[in-house]
């Protein structure tokens, strides 16, 4: 395994559509091994392919429950109910956004072994699928955005609502 270079925002690959994945070959597997080992090493909880320069679409999500690796996801069905929260992005520094999104989705998508899966996510794990598949589509939070902050407002904010409510999970955003 090794660590890729992560690209960040500006980069123009980073608004690129990604093409889908038709083989699950070597390559394809060590580029999930790779995109793993960068996302651990980011602190992340997702990254996408063209977040490490690749246009194919694959991601890897690890919420705290383990790691998945997702080959040509996409949402085949979504609430019509939405909820907005914070999101950040290994591939943009510099801000964190409010984002407004399905509150539960269903997800259909290969493993590694070429097996279909079907998930169906809310919560955070929801809001990184949201979030990876942007990515495939060239689309990064800062595009859909309802509110964008700073880093320093960011840290402002949390030292307030610290000194308000003690930790807030609610307002701690993750990077993907
Ligand atoms: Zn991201």
């Amino acid at each position: 395994m090794a660590l890729r270079n992560i690209r960040i925002q500006g980069d123009e690959l980073l608004g690129k559509k990604s093409r889908e994945i038709t083989e699950i070959n070597e390559r394809i597997l060590t580029l999930l091994d790779d995109m793993a080992e960068t996302m651990y090493k980011a602190e992340g909880v997702g990254l996408a392919a063209p977040q490490v320069g690749v246009l194919r679409r694959c991601v890897v999500i690890d919420v705290g429950e383990g790691l998945i690796k997702l080959i040509n996801p996409v949402i085949v069905e979504r609430s019509e109910e939405t909820e907005t929260k914070l999101e950040g992005c290994l591939s943009v520094p510099d801000y964190v956004g409010w984002v407004t999104r399905p509150c539960h989705v269903k997800v259909e998508a290969l493993n590694e072994k070429g097996e279909k899966v079907t998930i169906e996510a809310e919560g955070l794990y929801k809001k990184a699928l949201c979030h990876e598949i942007d990515h495939l589509d060239g689309v990064i939070f800062p595009d859909i955005a309802d509110r964008l902050m700073t880093q320093e407002e960011y840290e402002e904010l949390l030292e307030k609502s610290r000194a308000k409510n003690g930790e807030d999970e609610d307002e701690e955003e993750d990077d993907e």
